[in-house]
């Protein structure tokens, strides 16, 4: 909303984000949107005449002695935007911020008492009196606020308003707990009415859940959803330039960041006039009234069609809305998380489910989220045998383990004022097994192997790893896939971001200790971009020695490393070998223990596509080596182009007689080699850069006394 230095507020602002600016970015959106629909402003120019006009008609029904005061009842929804963090606020509270917009709505709020003597007079009531809905768009009784997790809660932007009721029947408010860098350091914005008209779904409020009884921020945006400028114009830049605001009884002002009495008493812009610094439109953080002319504006702009806002309060829309009906009595929602210490990444610590293993002894915690009515009572039961008993307090503290190895079915039964029991049953721990393989590992992923690798869908949407029965590498079998292809089309395709989406899949536990000197995770991917993609994709790959406790971060594939086929829109899927990629993950020493499990976290990009996933081994050879250890008929030159050294890799025959040459392009022999080997054994024959003259593409010819193979080496 506003830039943040009263003295409350500061307070506030050190104890959560020091020297943060906080402001309304309505109109950095407002500009954005008007530079790409120039439409905007023509709807904008009509509204501000049919406002002037409005505004004379009731000033001649004034001096008529008639009213048209009678008030605007105005039906709200509030969507909670939400990933169980400070955001996840409580109905309570929402209830209560309503009742207080609504006194600043009729000028009761209590420190109206405040505003200085000069602009007692020019206090203006609105008469307007918003409502939570009591009835959703399809009928249904709600008490006006929805819930949604979402990542997006920490990346707020328009592509956060999710759930979003028609913008003529109710003003939509969204609450996050962090805006996206674009709107860095705003508190919250809204759109104006022109703008509102072009993107109704985009048109209400969005605001941090943190400022829901800051000064009067939802106010101030309610403020530009009914058409008031800042008292300075239409910027976000408050104490730049002297400018007006289309209404005749804010002084002209260039706007205030801070409410020191030198500012309350400003004469710049106005003089001999003071400026109304303690406006609601303000940014001097002592927001106390709208004026009289305000209101006239808020309210014509409610007797216009522009963006449905006439509509709001009309009998027919009260009535379909419910908006004048007592809040419902209704069941409450069950909702829980699970509270597991402080991730080792630093971010959330409640998730829709937690990984552990047999015996772990990693303490966590069913955190209860229930809402839409007042608890009475919460049990909780497992379908696994856990070791304690289920527990009937609100935040059941599980403090030991689980004994049998598969996914835990957590079941929440809640019971509130309103005495319907609700059950809510989730897959909500997965407990891995705690035997660990033991001297190497192949998964291809063939007929549905992949029970021991749990998939973990953190937001239960479309952004996820799963299994696909087609598609493998190399023929076409088996694999894993992170679906990050976008399945919606047309606009809707590049407005749901999954950006800021993560996805975790685990590996079963490995023993590590016998496997040779060096360790690899040896795998295939294929995957593409999307041709709006910003390429942002990544994997990152995690060991932990202890049972899911703990996690550390061995490797992180970016983009570059993730999309080896060409941009696409369309779904992308391998069609044959060439589209796969070898991946090698070196597993530090550390991490090679007698039981480690790894992590694939997914985080996907806006606009991206599918990844594919297979072959998955540990062997202490690189993927491509590997490979060829596997295949008797192969040979294969590691690695290739070289600036170096090169390998070349091969099983022995039976008779462990060799040879190798190496011909330039033209023919010219360049080195002959004789090898002894071990007959029937892998070899990896170094061959050395200084045999090659100069850089370029060479043949090297390996022959053994069964067969010859020939492979194209470059040279850099
Ligand atoms: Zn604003």
């Amino acid at each position: 909303m506003k830039k943040f230095i009263c003295l409350i507020a500061s307070a506030l602002a050190l104890s959560t984000q020091v020297g943060a600016q906080y402001k309304c970015g309505t109109d950095d959106v407002y500009n954005r949107l008007k530079a790409e629909n120039p439409a905007i402003g023509e709807v904008e120019l009509k509204l501000n005449m049919a406002i002037k006009e409005a505004i004379e008609e009731r000033k001649a029904a004034a001096k008529l002695g008639k009213t048209t005061a009678d008030g605007f009842d105005i039906p709200i929804v509030i969507h909670l935007v939400h990933d169980y963090g400070t955001e996840y606020i409580s109905d309570d509270a929402i209830f209560e911020a309503v009742a207080f917009w609504n006194k600043v709505f009729s000028a009761t709020n209590p420190d109206i008492s405040e505003v200085v003597t000069r602009f007692k007079p020019d206090i203006g009531n609105a008469n307007i009196r918003l409502h939570l809905a009591t009835k959703d768009p399809s009928g249904n009784p709600t008490k006006g606020i929805t819930r949604r997790q979402s990542y997006l809660t920490s990346r707020g932007s328009d592509n956060a308003k999710m759930d979003g009721w028609p913008n003529n029947q109710y003003i939509n408010i969204w609450m996050i707990n962090k805006f996206s860098a674009d709107h860095s350091g705003a508190a919250a914005y809204a759109y104006y009415p022109s703008s509102g008209a072009m993107i109704p779904m985009y048109d209400g409020v969005i605001g941090l859940a943190s400022y829901l009884n800051t000064d009067k921020t939802y106010p101030h945006e309610l403020g530009h959803v009914l058409n008031l400028a800042h008292t300075w114009g239409s910027t976000n830049d408050p104490g730049v330039a002297c400018g007006d605001d289309l209404v005749p009884d804010t002084p002209p002002t260039k706007g205030h960041t801070t409410c020191s009495a030198a500012d309350l008493a400003d004469v710049t812009c106005s003089s001999p006039d003071i400026n109304n610094t303690q406006n609601i439109m303000e940014y001097a953080y002592c927001s106390r009234m709208f004026t009289k002319g305000q209101v006239d504006r808020m309210q014509a702009a409610l007797t216009s069609s522009v963006a449905g806002r006439n509509n709001l309060y009309s009998a027919a829309n009260l009535a379909a809305t419910g908006a004048l009906n007592d809040r419902p009595d209704l069941p409450v929602i069950p909702d829980f998380s699970v509270e597991k210490g402080v991730m080792s990444w630093g971010g959330q610590t409640s998730e829709k489910a937690v990984f552990l293993c047999q015996g772990s002894t990693t303490k966590f915690s069913f955190k209860n989220r229930s809402y839409n009515d007042t608890l009475s009572s919460v049990e909780w039961s497992f379908s696994n045998n856990p070791t304690t008993a289920s527990s009937s307090e609100m935040l059941s503290n599980v403090t030991n383990s689980f004994k049998d190895a598969g996914w835990v079915k957590v079941t929440m039964t809640v019971k509130g004022n309103n005495t319907a029991t609700q059950t809510l049953t989730r897959d909500a721990v997965y407990v891995a097994s705690n035997t660990a393989y033991k001297g190497g590992y192949a998964n291809y992923f063939n007929y549905g192997d992949f029970k021991e690798w749990p998939m973990f869908n953190h937001y239960n949407n479309g952004f996820k790893w799963e299994y696909s029965n087609t598609n493998g590498y190399p023929d076409g079998y088996g694999c894993i896939r992170f679906r990050g292809y976008d399945a919606r089309t047309g606009a809707d395709r590049y407005s749901g971001n999954p950006d800021g989406d993560f996805d975790d899949m685990y590996t079963p536990a490995f023993d590590l200790t016998t496997i040779g000197s060096d360790v690899n995770l040896n795998f295939f991917t294929a995957g593409a971009a999307g041709t709006k993609s910003a390429g942002n994709d990544s994997l990152q790959i995690f060991a932990s020695s202890n049972c899911g406790d703990t996690w550390v971060r061995i490797a992180a594939l970016k983009s570059s490393d993730l999309n080896n086929n060409s941009r696409q829109d369309a779904e992308f899927a391998p069609g044959n070998a060439s589209n796969w990629k070898a991946q090698t993950i070196n597993v530090p020493a550390a991490q090679r223990t007698d039981k480690t499990f790894f992590r694939f976290r997914y985080w996907a990009a806006s606009n991206s596509n599918n990844l594919y996933f297979d072959n998955f081994k540990i062997t202490p050879w690189t993927t491509e080596i590997s490979e060829v250890s596997a295949n008797a008929n192969e040979i294969k030159l590691f690695p290739n182009p070289t600036s170096g050294n090169t390998k070349l890799c091969f099983t022995a025959g039976t008779s462990g007689d060799a040879a190798y040459v190496i011909r330039d392009v033209t023919g010219k022999v360049i080195a002959t080699q004789n090898l002894k080997v071990t007959p029937n054994t892998f070899v990896q024959e170094e061959i050395s850069r200084n045999l090659f003259p100069a850089g370029g593409v060479y043949l090297i010819t390996l022959t053994q006394s069964e067969q010859t193979h020939t492979q194209k080496l470059v040279v850099e």
